[in-house]
């Protein structure tokens, strides 16, 4: 009878053993892992995050980059599945051949070029130093509309690179003398007093594009049932930031002050994140135009929709 229990025992203990077995290889695989900057664009991942954190079944591992070129970086050599990442930069990738595809918007709008308080015009630029975070960027052509409402182009000022953390400072020394980056960097610039807002990006370039949330081929093609689920709940998540769940989860995950983020969440949303074939071939016609890229992916090449 011992002899029995025992024997019982063992094979009751192999079974749990394997079911828990079974469980680690399942839960290691229900996970997505995507590259975010600590910026207010990417709030709606950030909030998928969060989300799917008490809920069972796919999780997604968040992995922080402090530059979008270590991020890209990542991004590029497959050690991420995706990534919430400037649009024009993951276009360029895709350009030079790395497979990845573009699911869905970061957010809408919030982006603001920010002046210094003497300046009062876009014509008021001409001769004056303007710094963005990289030429691939919607940034860049924000700059350029901005410019051009005054028949001015960016050969009549200087344009600089400068990381998104050190522009507000650039700026309040007279460094600068304006900049446009991703948020709430322009916010910060205004909480200090250091300049103001010459131009929202709707006032520019309606519907404008600024971050997408990409994924690679690789894991769309492995896991496409993963792929679709997690686009699914990020345009939810998305949809779920008004302004105060937009600044809970902000404060969770990004150290900012409640004033900074305040102004900042007033330019942005997050919902309808669609990317449209529409609003991409607008982007398209911007980065031709200013030099961005001659040849730029096209909206069946690059944009996948769940
Ligand atoms: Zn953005």
């Amino acid at each position: 009878m011992k002899r029995r229990i025992s024997a019982i025992l063992t094979s009751l203990g192999l079974t749990l053993s394997l079911v828990s077995c079974g469980k680690t290889a399942e839960s290691a695989e229900k996970t997505v892992k995507i590259a975010y900057l600590p910026i207010t664009h990417s709030l709606a991942v950030l909030k998928e995050a969060q989300d799917l954190e008490n809920q069972s079944g796919l999780k997604v591992e968040l992995v922080k980059y402090g530059s979008w070129n270590e991020l890209l970086d990542a991004l590029n050599s497959g050690r991420v599945d995706g990534a919430s990442v400037l649009i024009e930069l993951a276009m360029k990738s895709k350009q030079e051949g790395i497979g990845i595809k573009a699911v869905a918007l970061g957010h809408r709008d919030g982006n603001v070029i920010i002046v210094s308080n003497d300046i009062e015009t876009a014509a008021d630029l001409k001769g004056k130093t303007f710094a963005i975070p990289h030429r691939q960027s919607s940034h860049n052509i924000l700059l350029n509309d901005a410019l051009a409402t005054a028949g001015l182009t960016t050969d009549d000022i200087n344009v600089t690179e400068l990381a998104p953390t050190e522009m507000p400072s650039a700026l309040a020394s007279g460094q600068i003398d304006g900049y446009c980056v991703a948020e709430p960097f322009g916010a910060m610039g205004v909480s200090l007093g250091a300049g103001k807002v010459l131009f929202s990006s709707e006032e520019l370039w309606e519907d404008s594009l600024c971050c997408g949330l990409v994924l690679t081929d690789k894991f769309i093609d492995e896991r496409p049932e993963d792929a679709k689920s997690f686009v699914e709940k990020y345009k939810e998540a998305g949809n779920s930031l008004d302004k105060e769940t937009a600044k809970e989860t902000a404060k969770k995950y990004l150290s900012q002050t409640d004033e900074v983020l305040d102004i900042s969440l007033q330019w942005i949303s997050y919902s309808n994140l669609d990317i449209t074939e529409d609003t991409y071939n607008t982007l398209v016609e911007k980065v031709k135009e200013y030099g961005l890229s001659d040849t730029p992916p096209t909206y069946s090449d690059f944009v996948k929709n769940y």
